[in-house]
């Protein structure tokens, strides 16, 4: 009778302790996202369609578009269709297309979507104004939602001219280049911009290196992955506005890139992005789910970028950020009492950044260690701490920036503290 309570209570220990480490998805995640072995997609035929008499047109025929088909509903109302890349897939429906008419008039456009319900805010972008990188320049649609079928209607003025209407801002892999030259991030002889490998269809993934350290001195790192999901456009941004701080001329920036070196991937799903994909990349995965089998060839390029300085002399990996969009300002912290080291940074930056803008909300969650996501890929084989920094889907632009950039300083100060007390 004993053994057998024994044995009863040994197999409760090993399937709870299973349960703990065996990590199977977040409560908002498809099943099966953990499997991250390549997944069909549906393809996005690319076309220009007519509708209704005259004919109102429509395009997917650019970077970044999600357009899936195009129908009169009758003589003022038209449907667009919206289909994810695959599914079943988390409700973040990214759309984006061209839309003109052959007259001068006004059209009712229903969004509509299949397996998702409207979320982003439709952005009209005129077409002259999409060379625009910097201050992207769009303006807000107001939409009636009918949250029954989970449809967006917007109203128009059509004319020959096309517009652009997007989810979020148009930022695609082409823009990345310049938007870090008009930044004046790239053009620094401290800053260097290489390729750190290819994406599943070809395209770059781009690696900068800030440092103002010499190869021999043994320094600190700072990593700064981001948009691993296409549409979290506003957390692409925020890396864009740190990037700038830590690259400006400021005492600081220059004391931080004296001390540390910094390795950023700012765009590590360049194909999701330019397929107009809601989440995965063109293996059809959610990037955030592979970091551990490693079976996508993004999440194996920035690993073997970062990898080779486990147990290195002169570089020593210390604090990472995942940057991310949610509908709200929210950081993922590591819980407090897993040790890191350093230990805590994540804690003690965000009394800082709250600290400095007292006018934002942020919420904090903190998460132990099971997901297969970057910030614990970092933790597990640097023994560091990390953060998932995520920037509100609606957060206005300058706040955006400014709000970007303190925590870029509060970070600096931070940092730096951390090692001089390490050294000492
Ligand atoms: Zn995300």
């Amino acid at each position: 009778m004993r053994s057998v309570l024994i044995v009863a209570f040994l197999l409760v220990m090993l399937s709870s302790c299973k349960s703990t480490e065996e990590f199977t998805g977040f409560s908002y995640d498809p099943p099966d996202v953990t499997n991250t072995t390549d997944k069909e997609l549906t393809p996005q035929y690319k076309r220009v369609i007519g509708a209704g008499s005259p004919k109102v047109w429509v395009s997917n025929e650019f970077e970044g578009a999600r357009l899936n088909d195009f129908y009169m509903k009758n003589d003022s109302l038209f449907e667009v269709f919206i289909q994810p890349e695959n599914a079943p897939i988390n409700n973040s429906p990214w759309y984006a297309f061209k839309i003109w008419s052959d007259t001068l008039r006004t059209a009712k456009i229903m969004i509509n979507y299949q397996d998702a319900t409207h979320r982003y805010v439709p952005k009209l972008h005129k077409a002259d104004n999409l060379e625009t990188t910097y201050f992207t320049k769009y303006k807000e649609l107001s939409f009636e939602f009918d949250s029954t079928d989970g449809t967006a209607i917007i109203e128009l003025k059509l004319s020959e001219d096309p517009v652009y209407i997007s989810a979020q801002p148009l930022q695609t892999s082409s823009d990345l280049e310049a938007d870090l030259a008009v930044r004046d991030i790239s053009g620094h002889d401290f800053v260097k911009l290489r390729s750190a490998g290819i994406s599943k269809s070809g395209r770059e993934i781009l690696e900068l290196e800030i440092t103002e350290v010499n190869p021999d001195q043994t320094a600190p790192v700072l990593a700064i992955v981001g948009r691993q999901h296409p549409p979290e456009v506003t957390g692409y941004l925020a890396s864009l506005s740190f990037l700038e701080e830590l690259t400006s001329d400021s005492e600081l920036a220059k004391e931080f890139r004296n001390t540390f070196v910094v390795k950023a991937f700012p765009m590590i799903n360049p194909d999701g992005v330019d397929l107009g994909h809601w989440r995965h990349n063109a293996g059809g995965i959610d990037l955030n789910r592979d970091w551990k089998n490693f079976n996508q060839p993004e999440t194996k390029v920035v690993r073997d970028a970062l990898s080779w300085m486990k147990g290195h002399n002169k570089r020593r990996m210390f604090y990472a950020i995942d940057f991310h969009s949610t509908n709200e300002n929210l950081f993922y912290p590591i819980n407090t009492d897993i040790k890191t080291d350093p230990d805590n940074i994540t804690q003690k930056w965000i009394n800082f950044i709250k600290g400095d803008n007292k006018d934002v909300d942020f919420t904090v969650e903190e998460f132990d260690t099971s997901s297969p996501i970057a910030k614990n890929w970092f933790y597990h084989t640097f023994g560091i701490d990390a953060v998932t920094y995520e920037v509100d889907d609606q957060l206005d632009m300058k706040k955006l920036d400014k709000i970007s950039k303190s925590a870029a300083r509060s970070l600096m100060r931070l940092l730096l503290d951390e090692w001089k007390t390490k050294k000492s």
